[in-house]
């Protein structure tokens, strides 16, 4: 136990599991005592082939992925993907449907536009993005829809998924493995790592292989998700440490009870901390209650003049990582899985103290 760890509410990268962290560190100095660093061995070894292929298959199991799909373990991020998207799937149509949720959608309407025209289906822009809209009409010529499940930075989730009878992406960066979701209702699903998957320097594609065939343009072979794919993410030297400390998370995922267990851990860290956000006379949440991330809670000071005084007062007992994002400000802790539902009860304890020093 590292006595000195702190309540890390940061939201990517992020907590990760202690004993996943101690096994990683092992496996830099000296991995399955072969002498050699995880960091040392060649991709092409049996050795780390079988770690690509049992992530793989963890990645399956857990998200209960058909056969009928690729898992892809590809780099640059899951920004990579907004031009990867649409450099594969808008040649030869034109437009592609985006429902607009925040910061990162909008990063992805912006890429789609080099390759085509993204049609904006449905925005809650005009809320400073405090709910997930409906979309109703979508275009039925639109190679795809781009949806967000998870506004990282908004705090706003998805929960429903209507589909639309045209191929469903999504961009799940921030809340993959934290709850289950039937893929089947999607073609392509995406993911930076750095958040519940592990470290920083993967990002994981789910792809319908149906979806794959549609493409018959040249494009070049690192963007191009056939090439991807008839390598088995192994086209060129692929992130070694970041595929291999995910395999070691999805393992203490499965043993945590797989997805099921941890949604329900995940539930009840988010109802205790939004519990404290309505009951406490000092802060207000910023997402529509319907839509509040499980992921992601931002918040803040009805007297924002506080704000500054709260943020030392949390740093002085151990908590990092709670200053919202720039564009938004108040706060926003994470609650990614590995985070304990005692980081969350400090949390609460701390806005109570500080409400009660102020005599409230
Ligand atoms: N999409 C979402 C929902 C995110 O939260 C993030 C990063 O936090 C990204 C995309 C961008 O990911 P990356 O930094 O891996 O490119």
């Amino acid at each position: 136990m590292n006595e000195n760890k702190k309540h890390n509410f940061g939201a990517g990268p992020c907590i990760l599991p202690e004993s996943v962290l101690c096994q990683a560190a092992n496996a830099v100095i000296d991995w399955n005592d072969m002498g050699l660093s995880i960091l040392e061995v060649s991709h092409r070894s049996p050795e780390f082939e079988s770690v690509v292929l049992k992530t793989q298959l963890l990645v399956r199991e857990l998200l209960h992925i058909p056969d009928s799909y690729a898992v892809l373990f590809l780099q640059g991020g899951a920004s990579t993907q907004f031009s990867m998207i649409p450099m594969n799937f808008l040649k030869g149509k034109s437009v592609a449907a985006y429902l607009d949720t925040g910061y990162f959608a909008q990063k992805a309407i912006q890429e789609a536009k080099h390759f085509g025209t993204p049609v904006i289906v449905g925005s809650s822009r005009d809320k400073q993005y405090n709910y997930i809209p409906d979309y109703y009409d979508v275009p039925s010529e639109a190679a795809y829809l781009h949806i967000t499940s998870n506004n990282t930075i908004e705090g706003t989730e998805q929960f429903e998924f209507p589909t639309q009878g045209i191929p469903m992406i999504c961009d799940m960066s921030s809340d993959i493995f934290s709850r289950m979701v039937d893929v089947r209702k999607f073609d392509l699903i995406y993911a930076g790592a750095q958040k519940n998957m592990g470290p920083a320097g993967m990002t994981m594609v789910i792809i319908k292989n149906e979806l794959i065939d549609t493409i018959t343009h040249e494009i070049p072979a690192m963007s191009d998700y056939r090439v991807l794919e008839a390598n088995n993410s192994l086209y060129n030297t692929p992130p070694v440490f970041a595929i291999y400390t995910a395999m070691l998370n999805l393992i203490w995922l499965k043993d945590q009870g797989g997805i099921l267990g941890i949604e329900q851990k995940n539930i009840k860290k988010a109802m205790l901390l939004y519990k404290e956000i309505d009951e406490n006379p000092l802060f207000y949440g910023l997402a529509q209650p319907a839509h509040r991330s499980r992921m992601n809670v931002t918040f803040k000071m009805y007297d924002e003049s506080l704000e500054k005084v709260f943020l030392t007062f949390a740093t002085e007992r151990n908590i990092v990582g709670i200053q919202g994002y720039r564009t938004v400000g108040g706060f926003r802790a994470s609650l990614y899985n590995a985070l304990p539902i005692e980081s969350v009860q400090v949390l609460v304890t701390v806005m109570r103290d500080f409400a009660a020093e102020l005599g409230l």
